[in-house]
Protein backbone atom coordinates (compact mmCIF):
# COMPACT_ATOMS: atom_id res chain seq x y z
CA UNK A 1 0.00 0.00 0.00
CA UNK A 2 0.60 3.26 -0.39
CA UNK A 3 0.34 5.17 3.28
CA UNK A 4 -0.24 8.93 3.60
CA UNK A 5 -0.29 8.96 6.99
CA UNK A 6 0.53 12.00 8.97
CA UNK A 7 3.06 10.37 11.89
CA UNK A 8 4.22 7.75 12.67
CA UNK A 9 4.38 7.55 8.98
CA UNK A 10 6.18 5.20 5.76
CA UNK A 11 9.61 4.57 6.04
CA UNK A 12 12.00 4.21 3.21
CA UNK A 13 11.51 0.45 2.20
CA UNK A 14 15.41 0.22 1.61
CA UNK A 15 15.85 1.28 5.08
CA UNK A 16 13.65 -1.64 6.62
CA UNK A 17 14.48 -3.87 4.37
CA UNK A 18 18.06 -3.95 5.59
CA UNK A 19 16.75 -3.47 9.02
CA UNK A 20 15.59 -6.57 8.41
CA UNK A 21 18.39 -8.54 7.37
CA UNK A 22 20.15 -7.59 10.21
CA UNK A 23 17.17 -7.84 12.81
CA UNK A 24 19.01 -10.69 14.58
CA UNK A 25 22.19 -10.37 14.04
CA UNK A 26 23.56 -6.74 13.55
CA UNK A 27 27.00 -6.92 11.73
CA UNK A 28 28.14 -10.42 12.93
CA UNK A 29 27.78 -8.95 16.37
CA UNK A 30 25.17 -12.03 16.92
CA UNK A 31 22.94 -9.67 18.94
CA UNK A 32 20.00 -7.58 17.54
CA UNK A 33 20.56 -3.61 18.12
CA UNK A 34 17.35 -3.95 20.37
CA UNK A 35 19.86 -6.35 22.75
CA UNK A 36 22.81 -4.34 22.99
CA UNK A 37 24.33 -2.17 25.79
CA UNK A 38 23.45 1.30 25.08
CA UNK A 39 27.80 2.12 26.12
CA UNK A 40 29.02 -0.73 24.43
CA UNK A 41 31.06 -0.35 21.59
CA UNK A 42 28.54 -1.82 18.90
CA UNK A 43 26.09 0.59 20.00
CA UNK A 44 28.25 3.59 20.44
CA UNK A 45 29.68 3.06 17.00
CA UNK A 46 25.69 3.13 15.74
CA UNK A 47 25.00 6.68 17.83
CA UNK A 48 28.37 8.35 16.61
CA UNK A 49 27.78 7.66 12.77
CA UNK A 50 23.85 8.44 13.43
CA UNK A 51 25.39 11.80 14.19
CA UNK A 52 27.90 12.14 11.84
CA UNK A 53 25.46 11.51 9.27
CA UNK A 54 22.81 13.97 10.39
CA UNK A 55 25.75 16.39 10.85
CA UNK A 56 26.85 16.37 7.31
CA UNK A 57 23.11 16.46 5.93
CA UNK A 58 22.70 19.56 7.71
CA UNK A 59 26.00 21.07 7.99
CA UNK A 60 25.85 21.51 11.68
CA UNK A 61 28.53 23.52 13.23
CA UNK A 62 30.94 22.55 15.99
CA UNK A 63 29.08 24.67 18.40
CA UNK A 64 26.11 22.85 18.64
CA UNK A 65 25.15 20.12 20.51
CA UNK A 66 22.84 17.20 18.59
CA UNK A 67 20.60 15.53 21.67
CA UNK A 68 18.77 12.20 20.94
CA UNK A 69 16.25 12.55 23.48
CA UNK A 70 12.53 10.78 24.43
CA UNK A 71 9.09 12.10 25.54
CA UNK A 72 8.36 13.67 21.72
CA UNK A 73 8.18 16.44 20.48
CA UNK A 74 5.44 17.61 22.95
CA UNK A 75 7.66 17.26 26.00
CA UNK A 76 9.83 20.47 24.11
CA UNK A 77 6.99 22.36 24.77
CA UNK A 78 8.02 22.15 28.71
CA UNK A 79 11.57 22.17 27.90
CA UNK A 80 12.21 25.20 26.02
CA UNK A 81 10.86 27.29 28.91
CA UNK A 82 12.82 25.63 31.61
CA UNK A 83 16.40 25.72 30.00
CA UNK A 84 16.16 28.97 28.02
CA UNK A 85 14.26 31.28 29.77
CA UNK A 86 17.27 31.81 32.18
CA UNK A 87 16.89 35.36 33.38
CA UNK A 88 14.34 36.72 31.02
CA UNK A 89 10.86 37.16 31.85
CA UNK A 90 8.81 36.29 28.74
CA UNK A 91 9.16 33.86 25.52
CA UNK A 92 7.87 35.06 22.14
CA UNK A 93 5.79 32.33 20.07
CA UNK A 94 3.77 32.44 16.60
CA UNK A 95 0.76 31.26 16.65
CA UNK A 96 -0.04 29.30 13.46
CA UNK A 97 -2.23 26.10 14.22
CA UNK A 98 -2.88 23.45 16.40
CA UNK A 99 0.87 22.45 17.58
CA UNK A 100 1.87 26.51 18.20
CA UNK A 101 -1.09 25.98 20.25
CA UNK A 102 -0.11 23.30 22.34
CA UNK A 103 3.69 25.09 22.64
CA UNK A 104 1.80 28.16 24.26
CA UNK A 105 -0.01 26.82 26.18
CA UNK A 106 2.64 24.88 28.62
CA UNK A 107 5.69 27.42 27.57
CA UNK A 108 2.38 29.79 29.91
CA UNK A 109 3.17 26.71 32.87
CA UNK A 110 6.77 28.39 33.31
CA UNK A 111 6.75 31.76 31.66
CA UNK A 112 4.55 34.51 30.61
CA UNK A 113 4.30 34.14 26.61
CA UNK A 114 4.26 36.87 24.36
CA UNK A 115 2.26 35.66 21.36
CA UNK A 116 3.44 37.85 18.71
CA UNK A 117 1.06 36.91 16.19
CA UNK A 118 -1.72 34.57 15.07
CA UNK A 119 -3.53 33.30 11.69
CA UNK A 120 -6.34 31.87 14.09
CA UNK A 121 -8.28 35.20 12.62
CA UNK A 122 -8.86 33.10 9.43
CA UNK A 123 -8.59 29.57 10.90
CA UNK A 124 -4.46 29.36 10.11
CA UNK A 125 -4.60 29.77 6.75
CA UNK A 126 -1.96 31.57 6.78
CA UNK A 127 1.54 32.52 7.91
CA UNK A 128 1.45 36.52 9.18
CA UNK A 129 3.71 38.62 7.37
CA UNK A 130 6.76 39.07 9.31
CA UNK A 131 6.69 43.11 9.69
CA UNK A 132 2.99 42.74 11.75
CA UNK A 133 4.73 40.92 14.31
CA UNK A 134 4.60 42.34 17.93
CA UNK A 135 8.52 41.28 19.08
CA UNK A 136 10.03 41.81 22.27
CA UNK A 137 13.60 42.42 22.23
CA UNK A 138 13.77 41.01 25.59
CA UNK A 139 12.48 37.72 24.72
CA UNK A 140 14.29 34.56 25.73
CA UNK A 141 13.95 33.12 22.20
CA UNK A 142 11.64 33.26 19.72
CA UNK A 143 9.56 30.19 19.06
CA UNK A 144 7.60 29.08 15.92
CA UNK A 145 6.15 25.70 13.86
CA UNK A 146 7.29 25.48 10.35
CA UNK A 147 4.94 22.74 9.28
CA UNK A 148 1.68 22.80 11.08
CA UNK A 149 1.05 19.20 10.40
CA UNK A 150 -2.98 19.51 11.06
CA UNK A 151 -3.78 22.46 9.28
CA UNK A 152 -1.02 21.91 6.12
CA UNK A 153 0.54 25.35 6.78
CA UNK A 154 4.15 25.68 5.81
CA UNK A 155 6.38 28.61 6.77
CA UNK A 156 7.80 29.13 3.01
CA UNK A 157 10.48 31.96 5.01
CA UNK A 158 12.77 31.77 7.95
CA UNK A 159 12.31 34.48 10.67
CA UNK A 160 14.61 37.20 11.24
CA UNK A 161 16.31 37.09 14.44
CA UNK A 162 16.88 39.98 16.58
CA UNK A 163 20.16 39.90 18.65
CA UNK A 164 20.04 37.93 21.59
CA UNK A 165 16.80 36.39 20.56
CA UNK A 166 17.72 32.71 19.66
CA UNK A 167 15.24 31.53 17.15
CA UNK A 168 13.78 28.33 18.66
CA UNK A 169 11.83 26.09 15.52
CA UNK A 170 9.56 23.24 15.94
CA UNK A 171 10.51 21.29 12.73
CA UNK A 172 8.72 17.86 13.75
CA UNK A 173 7.27 17.77 10.45
CA UNK A 174 9.79 19.09 7.77
CA UNK A 175 12.77 18.46 9.24
CA UNK A 176 15.57 17.18 6.99
CA UNK A 177 12.59 18.11 4.10
CA UNK A 178 14.24 21.17 2.58
CA UNK A 179 18.06 23.19 3.53
CA UNK A 180 18.01 24.87 6.26
CA UNK A 181 20.69 26.80 7.89
CA UNK A 182 21.82 26.00 11.23
CA UNK A 183 23.67 28.71 12.39
CA UNK A 184 20.38 30.71 12.05
CA UNK A 185 19.13 29.02 14.64
CA UNK A 186 19.38 28.58 18.79
CA UNK A 187 17.41 25.67 18.48
CA UNK A 188 15.73 23.21 16.16
CA UNK A 189 14.05 20.02 17.38
CA UNK A 190 11.70 16.97 16.06
CA UNK A 191 9.92 14.16 16.59
CA UNK A 192 11.46 11.57 14.89
CA UNK A 193 8.15 9.58 13.41
CA UNK A 194 7.54 11.61 10.57
CA UNK A 195 10.68 12.02 8.62
CA UNK A 196 13.41 10.43 10.64
CA UNK A 197 12.43 7.17 11.77
CA UNK A 198 10.29 5.52 14.59
CA UNK A 199 8.55 7.42 17.03
CA UNK A 200 10.16 7.35 21.12
CA UNK A 201 13.35 10.03 19.58
CA UNK A 202 13.17 13.23 19.67
CA UNK A 203 16.12 15.15 17.98
CA UNK A 204 17.32 18.40 19.24
CA UNK A 205 20.07 20.93 18.04
CA UNK A 206 20.90 22.85 20.24
CA UNK A 207 23.68 26.04 20.31
CA UNK A 208 26.37 25.77 22.87
CA UNK A 209 26.04 29.05 24.75
CA UNK A 210 22.41 27.91 25.58
CA UNK A 211 23.18 25.38 27.83
CA UNK A 212 23.90 25.73 31.43
CA UNK A 213 20.46 28.38 31.58
CA UNK A 214 18.13 25.90 32.98
CA UNK A 215 15.74 27.15 35.80
CA UNK A 216 17.21 25.27 39.24
CA UNK A 217 13.99 22.75 39.63
CA UNK A 218 14.29 21.68 36.23
CA UNK A 219 13.96 18.05 36.88
CA UNK A 220 17.38 16.46 35.99
CA UNK A 221 16.14 14.88 32.57
CA UNK A 222 14.64 17.67 31.06
CA UNK A 223 18.06 19.82 31.48
CA UNK A 224 19.58 19.75 27.96
CA UNK A 225 23.13 20.59 29.41
CA UNK A 226 22.62 17.09 31.73
CA UNK A 227 21.88 15.14 28.00
CA UNK A 228 24.55 17.22 26.83
CA UNK A 229 27.12 16.31 29.19
CA UNK A 230 26.13 12.67 28.53
CA UNK A 231 26.14 12.35 24.85
CA UNK A 232 22.73 11.69 25.30
CA UNK A 233 23.44 8.66 27.38
CA UNK A 234 22.89 10.01 30.66
CA UNK A 235 19.99 7.01 30.97
CA UNK A 236 18.89 4.91 28.54
CA UNK A 237 18.12 6.55 24.96
CA UNK A 238 15.86 4.74 22.66
CA UNK A 239 18.34 2.45 21.27
CA UNK A 240 16.28 1.04 18.57
CA UNK A 241 14.58 4.07 17.22
CA UNK A 242 18.14 6.06 17.13
CA UNK A 243 19.98 2.89 14.89
CA UNK A 244 16.92 3.08 12.45
CA UNK A 245 17.47 6.86 12.15
CA UNK A 246 21.28 6.29 11.50
CA UNK A 247 20.07 4.11 8.50
CA UNK A 248 17.22 6.69 6.80
CA UNK A 249 20.18 9.33 7.35
CA UNK A 250 22.47 6.68 5.22
CA UNK A 251 19.54 6.33 3.02
CA UNK A 252 19.17 10.66 2.55
CA UNK A 253 22.65 10.90 1.87
CA UNK A 254 22.63 8.26 -1.09
CA UNK A 255 19.39 10.05 -2.57
CA UNK A 256 21.58 13.12 -2.43
CA UNK A 257 20.69 14.98 0.85
CA UNK A 258 18.35 17.08 1.71
CA UNK A 259 18.70 19.10 -1.32
CA UNK A 260 17.93 16.37 -3.73
CA UNK A 261 14.90 15.83 -0.95
CA UNK A 262 13.73 19.22 -1.61
CA UNK A 263 13.37 18.80 -5.14
CA UNK A 264 11.46 15.53 -4.98
CA UNK A 265 9.12 17.09 -2.64
CA UNK A 266 8.95 19.90 -4.29
CA UNK A 267 7.60 18.27 -7.55
CA UNK A 268 5.34 15.60 -5.57
CA UNK A 269 3.52 18.64 -3.99
CA UNK A 270 3.12 20.10 -7.07
CA UNK A 271 1.50 17.01 -8.60
CA UNK A 272 -1.26 16.97 -5.89
CA UNK A 273 -1.97 20.64 -5.61
CA UNK A 274 -2.59 20.49 -8.64
CA UNK A 275 -4.56 17.91 -9.32
CA UNK A 276 -6.64 19.61 -6.34
CA UNK A 277 -6.47 22.65 -8.26
CA UNK A 278 -7.23 21.54 -11.72
CA UNK A 279 -10.39 19.43 -10.50
CA UNK A 280 -12.84 22.13 -11.42
CA UNK A 281 -14.01 22.82 -7.49
CA UNK A 282 -14.26 19.04 -6.97
CA UNK A 283 -11.72 19.10 -4.86
CA UNK A 284 -10.52 22.31 -2.66
CA UNK A 285 -7.38 22.96 -0.56
CA UNK A 286 -7.91 25.70 1.61
CA UNK A 287 -4.76 26.97 2.88
CA UNK A 288 -3.23 30.04 0.87
CA UNK A 289 -1.10 29.16 -2.11
CA UNK A 290 2.40 30.83 -1.10
CA UNK A 291 1.87 28.89 2.67
CA UNK A 292 1.32 25.47 1.28
CA UNK A 293 2.44 22.62 2.91
CA UNK A 294 5.00 20.05 1.00
CA UNK A 295 4.50 17.32 3.28
CA UNK A 296 0.97 17.85 4.86
CA UNK A 297 -1.49 17.97 2.04
CA UNK A 298 -5.36 18.72 3.17
CA UNK A 299 -7.91 19.32 0.59
CA UNK A 300 -11.59 18.98 0.81
CA UNK A 301 -14.23 16.84 -1.16
CA UNK A 302 -16.82 19.36 -2.68
CA UNK A 303 -19.91 17.04 -1.83
CA UNK A 304 -18.70 16.10 2.27
CA UNK A 305 -21.32 13.04 1.92
CA UNK A 306 -18.55 11.84 -0.34
CA UNK A 307 -15.95 11.38 2.24
CA UNK A 308 -16.94 7.69 2.78
CA UNK A 309 -16.56 6.76 -0.06
CA UNK A 310 -13.73 8.08 -1.09
CA UNK A 311 -11.02 6.56 1.44
CA UNK A 312 -13.40 3.22 1.41
CA UNK A 313 -12.05 3.25 -2.50
CA UNK A 314 -9.33 5.04 -2.25
CA UNK A 315 -8.17 1.83 0.61
CA UNK A 316 -9.06 -0.80 -2.43
CA UNK A 317 -6.52 0.95 -4.80
CA UNK A 318 -3.94 0.47 -1.66
CA UNK A 319 -4.14 4.25 -0.81
CA UNK A 320 -4.47 4.13 3.49
CA UNK A 321 -4.50 7.10 6.02
CA UNK A 322 -6.03 9.53 4.12
CA UNK A 323 -8.45 10.53 6.39
CA UNK A 324 -7.82 14.50 7.86
CA UNK A 325 -7.32 15.28 11.50
CA UNK A 326 -9.92 14.80 13.66
CA UNK A 327 -9.87 18.28 14.82
CA UNK A 328 -10.29 19.57 10.84
CA UNK A 329 -12.04 16.78 9.37
CA UNK A 330 -11.97 16.55 5.12
CA UNK A 331 -8.53 14.75 3.44
CA UNK A 332 -5.06 15.07 4.39
CA UNK A 333 -2.25 13.25 2.30
CA UNK A 334 1.28 13.28 4.21
CA UNK A 335 4.16 13.07 1.48
CA UNK A 336 7.44 13.01 3.57
CA UNK A 337 10.67 12.18 2.14
CA UNK A 338 9.97 8.62 2.16
CA UNK A 339 7.07 8.59 -0.06
CA UNK A 340 7.73 7.82 -3.56
CA UNK A 341 6.32 9.87 -6.39
CA UNK A 342 4.83 6.65 -7.60
CA UNK A 343 2.53 6.72 -4.82
CA UNK A 344 1.49 10.24 -5.47
CA UNK A 345 0.95 9.86 -8.48
CA UNK A 346 -1.45 6.47 -7.76
CA UNK A 347 -2.97 9.22 -5.54
CA UNK A 348 -3.84 11.70 -8.45
CA UNK A 349 -4.68 9.14 -10.47
CA UNK A 350 -7.17 7.93 -7.58
CA UNK A 351 -8.29 11.30 -7.41
CA UNK A 352 -9.20 11.98 -10.86
CA UNK A 353 -11.07 9.12 -11.88
CA UNK A 354 -13.43 9.70 -8.35
CA UNK A 355 -13.89 12.76 -9.35
CA UNK A 356 -15.24 11.83 -12.97
CA UNK A 357 -17.10 8.98 -11.52
CA UNK A 358 -18.99 11.19 -9.28
CA UNK A 359 -19.14 14.54 -10.67
N1 LIG B 1 4.83 19.32 16.70
C1 LIG B 1 4.40 18.99 15.47
C2 LIG B 1 4.57 19.94 14.34
C3 LIG B 1 3.81 17.74 15.26
O1 LIG B 1 3.36 17.39 14.05
C4 LIG B 1 3.67 16.85 16.36
C5 LIG B 1 3.05 15.52 16.20
O2 LIG B 1 2.52 15.15 15.19
C6 LIG B 1 4.14 17.26 17.62
C7 LIG B 1 4.71 18.50 17.74
C8 LIG B 1 4.01 16.36 18.80
O3 LIG B 1 4.89 15.32 18.64
P1 LIG B 1 4.98 14.07 19.63
O4 LIG B 1 3.76 13.24 19.36
O5 LIG B 1 6.26 13.43 19.22
O6 LIG B 1 5.00 14.58 21.01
Amino acid sequence: VYNFSAGPAVLPHAVLAEAQSELLDWHGSGMSVMEMSHRGKEFMQIVHEAEQDLRSLLHIPNNYKVLFLQGGASLQFAMLPLNLLGDKKSVDIVDTGHWSKLAIKEARRYSAVNVVASSEDRHYLYVPAEDTWQRDPNAAYLHYTSNETIGGLQFPFTPSSLPGVPLVCDMSSDFLSREIDVTQFGLIYAGAQKNIGPSGLTVVIVREDLLGLAQPDTPTMLNYQVHADADSMYNTPGTYPIYIAGLVFKWLKEQGGVNAMAARNAEKAGLLYHAIDSSNGFYTCPVDPEFRSKMNIVFRLKDESLEETFLSEAKKNGLVQLKGHRALGGMRASIYNAMPIEGVKALVHFMQEFARQHS
